[in-house]
């Protein structure tokens, strides 16, 4: 089962790609994640994506594609994989369809997260992140069980620099103008599926399973 997410930034798709992946067994390849880890790391890749990151920028499209087009070819994606916030810009699908036919195969579903812009500033308010696993809460929809403590490491929840007010405006107008448009791209391709992302998150992953396994 391959499968993309697409959704605005804060729509909940990598809450959903993580229950998705967990019960398909397949790998969760989250660019953003990637990005994180070499922020942390200091690497070369992680010093030039945070100046765009830090803006509520895309990272450009060749820093981008060659890492998800190389990550989906190792062994560990051969039944399966989601993606969570890639493709991101049309030549960005372009390219993933490309790298697809290359190797005989095709994405089987783009799972297209809905949720209007209004809920999305009020949901991203509330988000914390872990400075250390990265994993995130929201402090009334999915609280740790210890305000400011993760869960999982222990580590201190934050509000991620691109997680602040005039960072999260700047990331829905850069996904409007250049990710929006993946909406009709898959329309076309006929995987697309559109889901009320503004249910509790149980119901919506009960929809896209639903889906999936209609
Ligand atoms: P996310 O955790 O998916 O919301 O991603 C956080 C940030 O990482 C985004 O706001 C972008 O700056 C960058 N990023 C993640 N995925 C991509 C992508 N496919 N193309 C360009 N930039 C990306």
């Amino acid at each position: 089962m391959k499968i993309i997410m697409l959704g605005a930034p804060g729509a909940g798709k990598g809450t959903q790609a993580i229950m998705i992946a967990e019960r398909y067994g397949i790998p969760h390849i989250s660019t953003g994640d990637i990005f994180r880890a070499n922020i942390k790391a200091e690497t070369e890749l992680g010093k030039k994506a945070k100046v765009y990151m830090d803006q509520g920028l895309l990272v450009p499209d060749e820093l981008t594609t060659d890492l998800v087009v190389s990550r989906i070819q190792q062994s560990d994606c051969e039944k399966g994989f989601i993606l969570d916030g890639f493709p991101r810009t049309i030549p960005q699908a372009e390219c993933l369809t490309r790298a697809m036919a290359g190797l005989n195969d095709r994405i089987d579903y783009a799972l297209n997260i809905d949720v209007k812009d209004e809920s999305i500033v009020n949901r991203m308010s509330g988000r914390r992140a872990c400075l250390n696993c990265g994993a995130t809460y929201h402090v009334a929809n999915m609280p740790p069980k210890q305000a400011g403590i993760c869960d999982h490491c222990g580590g201190s929840l934050v509000i991620r620099d691109d997680d602040r007010p005039e960072t999260v405006a700047k990331r829905l107008s850069v996904y409007h103008a250049q990710t929006q448009p993946l909406i009709g791209y898959y329309e076309e391709m006929g995987i697309l599926m559109n889901i009320d992302g503004s249910k509790p998150l149980n119901e919506v992953f009960e929809a896209v399973t639903k889906l999936l396994e209609a």
